[in-house]
């Protein structure tokens, strides 16, 4: 108890900002969508690390498949070919269209992201990178060059003076933001938001190739998308956009990048992987999170033409495509099939959005409820009629009651006023009851 004091004390509350911080939750111990804090509190897990315990805490088939590996070995470098590197790298590319077989792993989707960026400029040629306003692509200083979303980056300065972008290489598209608030708006239900605020489908793709001839480089090398935003909220495309999108790049020499570490792995539910809900097939697919449950792994998965382009210097990662790390992301692919984990996501995923569009017909301050699977974003407004966000202050409220009543959500958006809902995918209807039972008390003990 008194070291738990202590810890408490001296915790650094610079890591804590995004969290709980009027109370922060110690966590030691997990099962499947359940975690327990020192204390021995038990709360609903509906953020899975940031949507990355994809099949629940200390899975006991993933469990058992890593010891299996750390009695069998640990490391080795990818010096060497090891059993359980091909058998996994196999494994994952029946996973994925043709071409898209070339696979490197790496220990997390930042540093998949980075190399991505530099197999794309190997490749083309081309320097210039487009991603869409919102996007979250990593934290490294490349890939935050990328991430279009301001809590995330420092100020840096360049030539140029003190800027926030980065690298002022990175032209950003118009996409991303809030629902239905921002130049130019966006809604998931190609337009017909209750509020009649949105433009129609081909206004939002007139403004993308508007945006295409005006502002971006007629020479590239890639465009990172996530097929549903994350970070960002949630925050999907209007039909065809990305679709689209991959055309006016392809135009340009550039090559299309499909960032899935949110989305992979079954998470949108009705497809593995986020981009075949877009009819498009990308370049190169980067992944994460959901790969390996909760253990560091990162992959980029691409076609042998680009994969040729890059061979020419020798490519090394100390820990990328680990004997464990394999196996880990091995039994994942394994267990999501057992599980039928993917088809949960669905069922439990709808079930989840049905319940909480009667809470957002409820309440004033619920502006939206978007997602796709069990990657779900609640949108909260000062009212309907401004959808001005609501402000942290208020989000925080609502965000630590629900957590005192022992359920654990995320935050996301580019002004924080997204609630997000990305779970372990094992989650049951009786959960999803419970948070719902729980959510509804908080928002409207914050209202009263
Ligand atoms: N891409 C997306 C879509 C992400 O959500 C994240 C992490 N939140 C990353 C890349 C970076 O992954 P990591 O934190 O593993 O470096």
């Amino acid at each position: 108890e008194r070291m738990m004091e202590i810890r408490r004390q001296n915790c650094n509350p610079v890591t804590m900002k995004i969290t709980y911080y009027k109370k922060p939750v110690f966590i030691h111990q997990g099962h499947m969508q359940w975690l327990w804090d020192v204390d021995g509190k038990r709360y609903l897990d509906l953020f899975a690390g940031v949507a990355t315990v994809s099949l629940g805490h200390c899975h006991p088939k993933v469990t058992a498949a890593t010891q299996r590996q750390l009695k069998r070995l640990w490391h080795t470098t990818n010096i060497y070919v090891h059993p359980t590197l091909h058998e996994y790298c196999e494994k994952l590319a029946s996973y994925l269209p043709d071409p898209l077989k070339v696979i490197y792993l790496t220990n997390s989707g930042s540093e998949a992201n980075d190399l991505a960026m530099l197999m794309a400029r190997l490749h083309t040629g081309n320097f210039d990178m487009i991603t869409f306003r919102g996007s979250y692509h990593g934290g490294t200083q490349q890939t935050m060059g990328l991430t279009s979303n301001s809590p995330y980056k420092y100020p840096v300065a360049t030539s140029l003076g003190c800027t926030n972008t980065m690298n002022p290489d990175v032209f950003r598209g118009p996409w991303g933001g809030s629902h239905c608030r921002d130049s130019p708006v966006q809604t998931i239900r190609d337009c017909d938001c209750a509020q009649g605020h949105c433009m129609a489908n081909d206004q939002y793709i007139g403004q993308l190739k508007e945006t295409f001839a005006t502002s971006v480089p007629s020479q590239i090398a890639g465009f990172f998308a996530e097929p549903i935003q994350g970070m960002g909220g949630a925050v999907q495309y209007p039909k065809n956009y990305l679709k689209e999108a991959y055309k006016l790049v392809r135009e340009r020499g550039g090559i299309c990048i499909s960032d899935e570490v949110q989305t992979g792995f079954g998470r949108t539910g009705s497809h593995f992987w986020g981009f075949q809900g877009h009819d498009v097939v990308p370049d190169m697919v980067t992944m994460a999170k959901g790969i390996g449950n909760g253990f560091p792994i990162g992959a980029v998965v691409t076609t042998p033409e680009i994969a040729a382009s890059f061979g020419k210097a020798f490519h090394f990662n100390t820990f990328g495509g680990s004997p464990v790390a394999c196996a880990v992301a091995s039994s994942v692919l394994d267990t999501i099939k057992e599980d039928g984990t993917q088809q949960n996501s669905l069922n439990v995923g709808t079930y989840l959005m049905t319940e909480l569009a009667k809470l957002r017909d409820k309440y004033e301050i619920i502006g939206d409820v978007r997602g796709k699977g069990l990657q779900i974003g609640v949108e909260m407004v000062k009212d309907k009629a401004s959808r001005d966000p609501l402000p942290p202050e208020a989000m925080s409220e609502i965000f630590e009651h629900v957590k005192d009543m022992g359920v654990l959500i995320g935050k996301g958006g580019l002004y924080g006023q997204t609630f997000r809902i990305q779970p372990p995918m094992c989650i049951t209807k009786e959960d999803v009851d419970f948070f719902l039972a729980v959510f509804n008390k908080a928002v409207h003990g914050y209202m009263d």
